[in-house]
């Protein structure tokens, strides 16, 4: 056979105990047990020493083994039954022996008188001659082969149905803790080999300038904030809810609150979405129960950390490990690690969300900031963005060009080269950052500044012009919209009204979901502030790269081809039913229109049609005033195009998301730098897409306009123009420049 085999002592005592024989009996208990020593256990090779145990028990079976795949071999890792002088160092061959043969196949092999296979390999010294059934079933990790549990008794016979069923998901609870467990593995390594980030000091040689993709135009010059610097500043001043405590205890006790905190989570999801999105969380317990990272915790304790920076730097120690692990798989599971982080932080400080003090005029320096990080931050501050992270057509991107702010992404090592205070000079032109530049830079830029200052005053002189083409044709400039701050800029640069409110903004810079009456009073101040203009209310498209800190949000592997958007709201529709009476409340107010985002089909439509008759019914019954107002859909998928003069037959208008169009007919990530020339929002597949779109408008006698941000150079303004395009909502700081052009 493929190890040594010790004589079975305990096989009688486990054959003569009643209530274990009847095969559910040992399919529930089992299972139960495994759970268990799955939640206790810290330590894979222990954890499996203990699994395989308690299944051989329960099975009543001589031997009950794992062994794991590595590289090209199979090796023993945890055994009863066999001897513990074969546990690591049996190895064999993939395909060799019934374990290899299990490897290979890749499926159960289940076999009574297992030495009359002809894989059967019979190991001399070994006294396997005494088995007579064996049952190998593999572990996978997705599609990834882990290794075998194998089973093996002295009595001849065949493995049942219910046996094989109950080992099978024992294997695949145990294939999810083998697969955490490595990735924990990795990370222990990798944290080992690389020096700690914060011995990482100030000082190093000044490369002069650094490079990066760009979002906007423009340039600047001020003082470098390091976002995540003060973020952890300002924690650490945080007053702990634990202030009678020591920070040891500050973190045990956090770490306890986060544990919980998970398990719900856990339940949640599960209860919500499936199982299989639930065990998510089963590794974040893997790492808040994982010793080395509680020792790491401590350790910075002991030499003199608060609780809250012990956890931000460990935290940051494993994201920068895990940053250097070549499989992308486990590279993006550092989202995890952050998301561990971020619980034990809320569980320590009592904070949902925050933001740090910004008071000198500054650029942003960040290693990434998520659209809700960002639409806190005090923007009367803020003079441009420097990002390390890719994601240059996201929703942060969106939101740094709405504020008109030069923007670079993807500049690499930027908070290590980049000091806390650094003069810097942002040019988003030529995509440049300079450090801490010379005399010379900084004088041609303060006249390149000063110039760039009075060429905006003379696009704000054209302001009270319309949009009109050297050939008469009037064109309708509205503005994209989600914060506040957006609609002053949307008023101060004259757009048309709110082609795109983006409702989901101000639920990002919450710390819970606003009520009825506090999203009524918002949206009417949006109406107010456009008396005379029309205002789009998107309906909320959290999911992709929106979410909100207190709504779950499921980690999955491809966000933007997840639970996003309309798919969202159509399962919550307490959420969505809400959303909708505030805005028809609002309706009243003002020009309001009401659309709403990915729609795919029909039934969806339809079923967002009956919320909205609902949400009427109950203002009704209710005596509260609304107002009815014209409801559109957003295009932002092929399919939406395909089937668009459907959806006109009780649409009012179409409203066309070329952010994601794009990205979902060309099939690149709107957030992925590396695939950035793949994105081509000119491909003549997404204009032949637009071009469908003026026609079935026209054909529906549906109104048409574009609110995705194609639209930022007059060129492409003008072609689409021509294509019969004639209303568009774009950033409103472009508006002045595009309406220059277009009357040139
Ligand atoms: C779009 O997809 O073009 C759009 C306007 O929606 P968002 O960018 O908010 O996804
Ligand atoms: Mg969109």
């Amino acid at each position: 056979m493929d190890a040594d085999l010790t004589r079975p002592s305990d096989a009688k005592k486990a054959t003569s105990n009643p209530g274990q024989t009847g095969t559910h009996r040992f399919g529930l208990s089992t299972l139960e047990d495994v759970t268990n020593i799955i939640l206790q256990s810290e330590d894979l090779l222990e954890t499996l020493q203990n699994i395989v145990n308690r299944v051989s028990d329960r099975m009543q079976s001589e031997v009950c083994s794992v062994y794991l795949v590595e590289g090209d071999r199979i090796s023993l890792k945890a055994s009863k039954g066999l001897a513990a002088s074969s546990v690591g160092t049996t190895s064999l061959a993939i395909g060799e022996g019934l374990i290899g043969h299990t490897a290979e196949i890749g499926d159960v092999v289940n076999l009574r008188d297992p030495e009359c296979h002809p894989k059967f390999r019979f190991v001399s010294g070994s006294t396997e001659e005494r088995l007579h059934s064996f049952l190998g079933i593999p572990l996978y990790d997705r599609t990834n082969l882990l290794g075998v549990m194998a089973i093996q008794t002295v009595t001849a016979r065949k493995f049942s149905e219910t046996e094989v069923s109950t080992l099978r998901t024992i294997a695949f609870q145990l294939s999810s803790v083998i697969a955490n467990a490595r990735l924990l593995d990795s990370i222990h390594e990798q944290s080992s080999l690389i020096p700690n980030a914060s011995q990482i000091g100030p000082g190093e040689e000044n490369p002069g300038f650094l490079t990066g993709s760009s979002v906007g135009t423009g340039v600047c010059a001020a003082p470098a904030f390091l976002y995540q610097k003060a973020m952890r500043k300002k924690e650490g001043e945080t007053t702990a809810v634990y202030s009678d405590l020591d920070e040891r205890e500050k973190l045990q006790t956090a770490i306890e609150q986060a544990k919980i905190d998970t398990l719900c989570l856990q339940r949640l999801v599960s209860d919500q979405l499936s199982d299989k999105e639930g065990e998510i969380f089963q590794a974040h317990l893997m790492i808040l129960q994982d010793r080395h990272f509680l020792e790491k915790l401590e350790e910075k304790i002991a030499a003199g950390s608060s609780a809250n920076h012990a956890v931000r730097t460990v935290i940051a120690d494993y994201r920068a490990a895990f940053e250097r692990i070549r499989d992308p798989y486990l590279r993006a599971r550092s989202v995890d690690i952050k998301d561990v982080g971020k619980r034990i932080q809320f569980a320590l400080t009592g904070v949902v969300s925050d933001s740090p003090i910004i008071e000198e005029p500054s650029i942003v320096v960040a290693s990434d900031l998520l659209p809700s990080q960002l639409a806190i931050l005090p923007f009367d501050k803020i003079r441009g963005f420097v990002l390390e992270s890719e994601n240059s057509n996201g929703h942060t991107a969106i939101l740094a060009k709405s504020m008109g702010l030069p923007t670079l992404f993807d500049v690499t090592n930027a908070t290590r080269l980049i000091q806390h205070g650094d003069d810097l000079i942002l040019d988003a032109n030529s995509r440049r950052v300079y450090l801490r530049p010379d005399p010379q830079i900084m004088d041609e830029y303060t006249r390149v500044i000063s110039e760039q200052e009075s060429s905006e005053e003379n696009l704000h002189a054209l302001n009270h012009l319309p949009a009109t083409t050297r050939d008469n044709q009037s064109i309708t400039l509205r503005a994209n919209v989600g914060l506040f701050s957006d609609l002053q800029s949307a008023k101060k640069f004259k757009a048309e009204g709110i082609g795109l409110y983006r409702t989901e903004f101000p639920f990002m810079v919450r710390s819970e979901f606003p009520d009825r009456e506090e999203q009524y009073s918002l949206y009417r101040r949006v109406l107010e502030t456009f008396p005379d203009h029309p205002v789009t209310f998107r309906t909320l498209d959290i999911g992709g790269d929106k979410t909100l800190p207190y709504f779950s949000n499921p980690e999955e592997e491809n966000p933007f081809l997840g639970w996003r958007s309309i798919r969202v709201s159509l399962d919550h529709p307490e959420i969505f039913q809400t959303q909708i009476e505030a805005i028809l409340m609002a309706a009243p107010a003002g020009n309001a229109k009401l659309m709403f985002p990915m729609i795919i089909s029909v039934e969806e439509f339809n079923q967002c049609l009956a919320i909205v008759e609902n949400a009427k019914r109950r203002l009704d019954n209710q005596g509260i005033e609304y107002a009815d107002l014209p409801i559109g859909v957003m295009i932002e998928t092929p399919a939406t195009v395909a089937i668009a003069k459907y959806l006109g037959e009780n649409a009012d208008f179409f409203s066309i998301g070329t952010n994601d169009l794009v990205q979902y007919m060309v099939g690149a990530d709107r957030g992925n730098s590396r695939v950035s020339e793949q994105y081509q929002p000119l491909h003549p597949g997404v204009l032949g897409a637009i071009q469908t779109m003026v026609e079935v408008a026209s054909a529906t006698h549906c109104s048409l306009s574009m609110c995705g941000e194609m639209v930022n150079d007059f060129r492409i303004l003008a072609m689409l123009t021509g294509m019969g395009v004639k209303e568009f909502s774009v950033s409103a700081p472009l508006i002045p420049s595009l309406k220059m052009d277009l009357r040139d």
